[in-house]
Parts: C-alpha cells; sequence; structure tokens
C-alpha cells in the first residue's frame, strides 16, 4: 500500500531505537503502546489474541513469542522512531545480536514484580559490548507485588551501580493512576488513554522533593556540568538536570529509569518523551569503521558522503524479498546500483519502503541513519555491507567489536 510521504527528517531528528527484555516483561505491549500512541496503528493489537502488528509473521503469532526482528518507523513529537525488535528469547541470541549492531539507542524493559531475570541480563551484557545507550523502564506497575524501589535495587545490583529514577509513582499496584515527574516536577495521572498534567498532589509532596534531592545529587556525582551547578546553588535546573541526564545516558555512567504500566497504557508518552531527549539520534554516534583493500576508513552519517549500509535482516513477504538496511553514511536512491561486498556482486535497488506496522511507505531516498527495506534485492544476506561501487567499503564485523571488549 502507498501512503502520503513520510515528513524530511534530519539525522538529528531520528531515534534507531530497540526494545531489550525478557520474555514477557512486556517488550510486544511496550512496542504496541508505542505504534498506538503515535499514530503508526489505529487498531490496539492485543498480545493475547494474537494480533499485534509489529508480530506480523505468523509463526511468531503461533508461537506467542518475537522471534524475528522487525523495524517499524513511527513518528512522536516531530522526530522519526524506527523501532527495531530484538529478540527476547535466549534461542534467538545472533538475531538480538545483529539487530543490537543498527541501534543507536535501547529501552530495556523491567517486569515490576520479577525484577532483573536471567535473560534480561544476557541481553544487557549483549547490549553492554556493542556500547548501546541505555533507559530502563520498569513495566507491570499495576500487577500485585510490584513495587518500583525493589524493581531498582535488582537492577542496582544486577545491572548498573547507577540507576536515576526520575520518576515517583502515584498509587501502588491496582491503584497505580500515574507518576510525578521529578525532573519537570508535575504529576502525569491517566483516566483510560488520556493523560492529564497537574500539580503534585499534596500526599506526595515531601516524598517528590526528597527523590528530586537524591536524583540531583546523583547526578551531580555522575556529571561534572551539574556538580559544578550543584555546588554553587545547592540545586539543579531542569534545563541542567536534563542536559546532565542526556550526557551520562549517552556516556553510560548513569541509566535514567521510568515506570509505568503498559497494558494499562500508562507511563508510555513519558517513555517517548525520554527517548527524544536522552538517547541519541545517529548523528551522536561514531562514525560507522569499515574497511576496504585492508585500509580502516571511518564514514560519518552525513548524507552527502558515499552511501554504505549494513543489512540486518531479510524476510519474504507478500511485498516481496524485503533487504532490511541500516544506511550508515550517504544516500541510498530508488534506482541505485550498489555493491554487495561480501558476495561481490552488484544489484539494483528496486523499491524503498519505510516499515510501518503492517503496513509499508515507499520513498524515493534514505539518508545516513535511516533504517528502510529495499525490494529488488536478491542476493544480499542478513550481515552484508552495501554501498556504493565507487567507494566500496566492507563495514566491521559484530564479531571483532565483540572480541575486543572480551579480550579487554
Ligand atoms: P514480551 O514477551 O516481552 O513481548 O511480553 P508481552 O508484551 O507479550 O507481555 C507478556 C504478558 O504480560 C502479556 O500477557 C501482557 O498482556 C502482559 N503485560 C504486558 N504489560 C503489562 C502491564 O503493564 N501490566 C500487566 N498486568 N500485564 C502486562
Amino acid at each position: 500500500m502507498n501512503l502520503p510521504q513520510p515528513s524530511a527528517t534530519s539525522t538529528t531528528t531520528v531515534r534507531n531505537l530497540g526494545i531489550l527484555a525478557h520474555v514477557d516483561a512486556g517488550k510486544t505491549t511496550v512496542t504496541e503502546r508505542i505504534l498506538y500512541l503515535t499514530g503508526a496503528t489505529h487498531k490496539r493489537g492485543e498480545v493475547h489474541d494474537g494480533t499485534t502488528v509489529t508480530d506480523f509473521d505468523p509463526q511468531e503469532r503461533d508461537r506467542g513469542i518475537t522471534i524475528f526482528a522487525a523495524a517499524v518507523s513511527c513518528e512522536w513529537d516531530g522526530h522519526r522512531i524506527n523501532l527495531i525488535d530484538t529478540p527476547g528469547h535466549v534461542d534467538f541470541a545472533d538475531e538480538v545480536e545483529r539487530s543490537l549492531r543498527v541501534l543507536d539507542g535501547a529501552v530495556a524493559v523491567f517486569d515490576a514484580v520479577a525484577g532483573v531475570e536471567p535473560q534480561s541480563e544476557s541481553v544487557w551484557r549483549q547490549a553492554d559490548r556493542h556500547g548501546v545507550p541505555r533507559i530502563a523502564f520498569v513495566n507491570k506497575l499495576d500487577r500485585a507485588g510490584a513495587d518500583l524501589d525493589t524493581a531498582v535495587a535488582s537492577i542496582r545490583d544486577r545491572l548498573h551501580p547507577a540507576p536515576l529514577v526520575v520518576q515517583l509513582p502515584i498509587g501502588r499496584e491496582d491503584g497505580f493512576t500515574g507518576v510525578v515527574d521529578l525532573v519537570t516536577m508535575r504529576a502525569l495521572v491517566w483516566d483510560g488513554d488520556t493523560c492529564a498534567e497537574g500539580p503534585v498532589p499534596d500526599d506526595l509532596a515531601d516524598e517528590a522533593r526528597r527523590r528530586r534531592r537524591v536524583l540531583e545529587e546523583s547526578v551531580a556525582e555522575l556529571h561534572a556540568a551539574a556538580l559544578d551547578e550543584y555546588c554553587a546553588r545547592s540545586f539543579l535546573s531542569e534545563g541542567t538536570l536534563t542536559a546532565a541526564l542526556r550526557g551520562v545516558t549517552l556516556g553510560g555512567e548513569g541509566l535514567v529509569v521510568l515506570c509505568g504500566s503498559a497494558y494499562r497504557n500508562r507511563g508510555v508518552e513519558p517513555l517517548l518523551r525520554a527517548v527524544v531527549a536522552y538517547l541519541p539520534s545517529p548523528s551522536d554516534v561514531p562514525p560507522v569503521r569499515g574497511t576496504h583493500a585492508g585500509e580502516e576508513q571511518r564514514r560519518p552519517a552525513e548524507p552527502r558522503a558515499p552511501f554504505a549500509g549494513l543489512v540486518f535482516k531479510v524476510n519474504s513477504t507478500a511485498t516481496g524479498r524485503l533487504t532490511y538496511v541500516r544506511v550508515y553514511s550517504g544516500t541510498i536512491r530508488k534506482g541505485d546500483t550498489v555493491l554487495d561486498t561480501g558476495a561481490r556482486r552488484t544489484e539494483r535497488v528496486g523499491r524503498i519502503l519505510r516499515v510501518q506496522a503492517d503496513r509499508h511507505a515507499e520513498v524515493g531516498r534514505a539518508a545516513a541513519g535511516e533504517i528502510v527495506a529495499l525490494v529488488g534485492l536478491r542476493n544480499a544476506r542478513a550481515g552484508a555491507t552495501l554501498c556504493d561501487p565507487s567507494a566500496p567499503l566492507v563495514l566491521e564485523p559484530p564479531a571483532v567489536a565483540a572480541a575486543v571488549v572480551s579480550v579487554a
């Protein structure tokens, strides 16, 4: 189906986002809610009746777990968010690895009752190896026995020494209705799908102030500019706090933690705001590295540089063979001839699609930082580098980066 051309985006307004989770933590539900809120789907899928839009492969529906990564594009607040689904099942570690390569940032979803589970830990370590900046979403706060502080303690003990909790839940378990945003010091309360913003409730005012202070002190310990301001004024302005949270997220020194209940659609808009505010755009990450004729090259996320992209998934669909590509540098256009450096052959790009859940939008080109599906390539496999034939490049194989880190 051809949809209207999506609005143009610059590299800085793109977020290539992965959602990492243990099976059952709520990754599919979070994805669904994001797609719903951003208007990519107008009908809510429900996991239990098999109608979710990201899991459109029948085998996935049958098995009830996300087996194949799917990249889905949506727009939020002037930003394009490309959601790269990463399998949470341990049997699909290779596929997780491949999707981690093309992400710039990720949301790690935890179950508020179970906390950190073994698979959350293994996916977390994989993301560490790839240097993927992350924020955390403690989901299922509506469940009996859910407790944000306990879940955060398990994150601190097992994954990250510096969790930075930016919300205070309003109500517990079945009575969980919203959050106090500790950055803006405003309350967000949900009634059905409607979110009302207002002052912090009186009975939570002291606790919210106390937690804001803890947040400021923790951030000041990790971030030089925040420390300077904190020492000079004994508090952090909202602007400094936000900038410092972004800084420590990109540097990996701190982990921003949000919470909610994706199932009840509570906390997903603030999560999207945090994705845009704290996680990197393609231009925030280092230039991709590759080799040609034994020489290392770096290619910036620059639309006018020679084209280079990585195939991270190939899918046979009713539309044809879809070759999912992360464009790292340059621009790819419909009709271009590209070189597959692994197979050492050229192929012609028939169409370029932006995949939106179960629909496709055809676009004329895709620039550095974008994730699109190409139609018309017959041979390219997952892991292949596609590039401008006049500027050949093989993108660094993931095993190299992983091996270097594990040896170090
Ligand atoms: P995934 O395996 O990580 O993709 O998890 P799913 O999104 O499939 O969710 C697993 C189960 O937890 C499903 O039955 C969901 O309906 C349920 N679930 C997801 N989010 C929440 C939540 O916020 N609260 C509650 N109570 N259940 C949830």
